[in-house]
């Protein structure tokens, strides 16, 4: 007779169980979102050893719940920075919204699979319905839909795969790009370097991607950009792609979209648009004429971790008729296959992109969306822009501040002047050092965190918001700090004379 195995209930807790650790969870939750607006945005986190003060080693047996409470503490009050605090206004990194992190607790109870239909249903639905909406807000028709992924990373790469594949030529997805015609795509010098690396991990090289310069306002020369697909064409190389940048990272710039689209039209290539950062500004009306021209776009990535503050991590990718990314991606394999005609069941979205098992990201975009509204979301975007335009007004009229770049959406550069620096030789060379220290003592003072662009040769100081929480105060304290730890490296750096 065959014997039972005995149960093994480790790791089955009973509802009560979860709920204490949850609610005592929820609690530090409670007490971060008290404490977020006074704590120090960042720490010198070299005086702290993250690594040994938070005790990482796994042990042989249970951590009891108050001990495991005490180690997710220190995640919070000591080994993190604060991209939430009014305060963080770096890099692109939105706020992460309060509905968004509930509903990824939630995500993660349903632990949905959401690469198959029939292991996801509502999930796939959900994410399915906001591809549309997203469109559709962007302007695109109907057989537009899209995935959501990890980042503005993998949507572009997800994109450039599709536009790889359609526009090669020949079968590319099984013959690959041995003894065939080169192929290119262009973007603008000021593009994400992730472009790059799409093509890199396209097999297609990252000099396939041709840096077309830009004008005073960091904006792509259609010019440039013509006589690059003229010269390629001549070299018996096939163009395939135009990737505009609709916000980039350095100072916000958005590519001249409707005269790329003219010249994909005209050319027959692909044209993506990596809106990763600024194509949510479309949500709101009085921005949304700055993207005339993305809703011609084959494809689109955005980030709703950037300007719709949702926590990290999820990107999306858009294709103007789903079915490219089905000719992308899709598969046979024989495990998953089904009779939909008798189950009814939809679209297997592991069969659209690169992941196969994937999750439910969509839940916290979904649930930020309808906690907040979409008039909301117009607002506060509105309001980030508004509070970089502020920024740019208080640089100008500091005399110690000199404005960096015009505001198009919420990024603002700026640097540190000594009012008394004087015609120094080398005067760009030293502001440069200068405020490059400068912006790592900001980082480790805590009181307010930017981060920096280099707009030509020039290495400045630059604000991004992408944060609910920020507001005219918060700005002023990131400027008032600028000027002190300023002052303060300037008497210790400037050269003798
Ligand atoms: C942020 C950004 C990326 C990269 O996106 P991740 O979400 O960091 O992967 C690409 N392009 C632009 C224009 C961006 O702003």
């Amino acid at each position: 007779m065959a014997i039972a195995p005995p149960p093994v209930k480790d790791l089955d807790w009973s509802p009560e169980r979860a709920e204490t650790l949850a609610t005592r969870a929820v609690g530090l939750w409670k007490e971060f979102l008290h404490k977020l607006p006074t704590l120090p945005v960042s720490r010198r986190w070299r005086d702290i050893r993250v690594a040994s003060h938070l005790e990482l080693a796994i042990p042989d047996e249970p951590t009891s719940e108050g001990a495991l409470v005490d180690h997710l503490r220190k995640i919070m009050f000591d080994g993190s920075i604060y991209p939430g605090s009014p305060r963080f206004m770096a890099f692109i990194t939105g706020a992460g919204t309060v509905p968004g992190a509930v509903a990824d607790l939630l995500a993660a109870a349903l632990n949905q699979n959401v690469g198959v239909w029939r292991l996801a249903p509502a999930a796939t639905e959900i994410e399915q319905f906001l591809g549309r909406w997203f469109a559709k807000a962007f302007g695109l028709p109907p057989s537009a839909g899209g995935l959501v992924v990890t980042g503005g990373a993998m949507a572009n790469f997800v994109a450039l795969k599709a536009a790889r594949d359609a526009k090669a030529g020949w079968n590319i997805r099984d013959a690959g790009v041995r003894d065939r015609p080169q192929l290119a795509m262009y973007a603008s010098e000021e593009a994400h370097h992730v472009i790059e690396r799409a093509a890199d991990m396209l097999g297609l090289g990252a000099t396939a991607v041709r840096k077309i310069a830009v004008d005073g306002g960091g904006r792509m020369r259609i010019e440039l950009l013509e006589a690059a697909i003229a010269d390629d064409r001549a070299r018996g190389v096939r163009p395939i792609a135009v990737v505009a940048t609709a916000g980039t990272v350095a100072i916000g710039a958005i590519d001249p979209m409707p005269e790329i689209a003219a010249i994909c039209q005209r050319e027959q290539l692909w044209f993506h648009v990596d809106g990763a950062y600024g194509a949510l500004a479309t949500l709101a009306p009085e921005l949304a004429p700055l993207f005339a021209g993305m809703e011609q776009a084959d494809s689109i990535a955005f980030d709703p971790h950037k300007w719709l503050y949702t926590p990290h991590s999820g990107g999306f990718v858009l294709v103007r008729d789903l079915q490219h990314l089905a000719n992308a991606f899709s598969l046979k394999p024989t495990y998953v296959r089904e009779d939909k005609e008798l189950t009814g069941n939809g679209l297997d979205t592991s069969m659209l992109g690169p992941q196969f098992s994937r999750g439910f990201a969509a839940l916290k975009i979904w649930v930020s969306l309808l906690a907040h509204g979409r008039a909301a979301y117009a607002r506060r975007i509105s309001h980030d822009v508004a509070l970089a335009r502020y920024l740019d007004a208080c640089v100008r009229e500091r005399p110690e501040l000199e404005s960096m770049c015009e505001v198009t959406l919420s990024i603002a550069c700026f640097r540190y002047v000594p009012p008394d620096l004087g015609e120094l030789p080398d005067r760009d060379t030293y502001l440069d050092k200068l405020n490059e220290v400068l912006m790592a003592e900001i980082q480790m003072d805590g009181r307010a965190f930017c981060s920096n662009a280099v707009l030509g040769p020039r290495y400045v100081l630059r604000a991004c918001i992408v944060n609910f929480r920020t507001e005219a105060p918060d700005i002023d304290i990131l400027l008032d700090t600028v000027i002190e730890l300023g002052a303060k490296l300037d008497r210790t750096m400037r050269p003798r004379t």
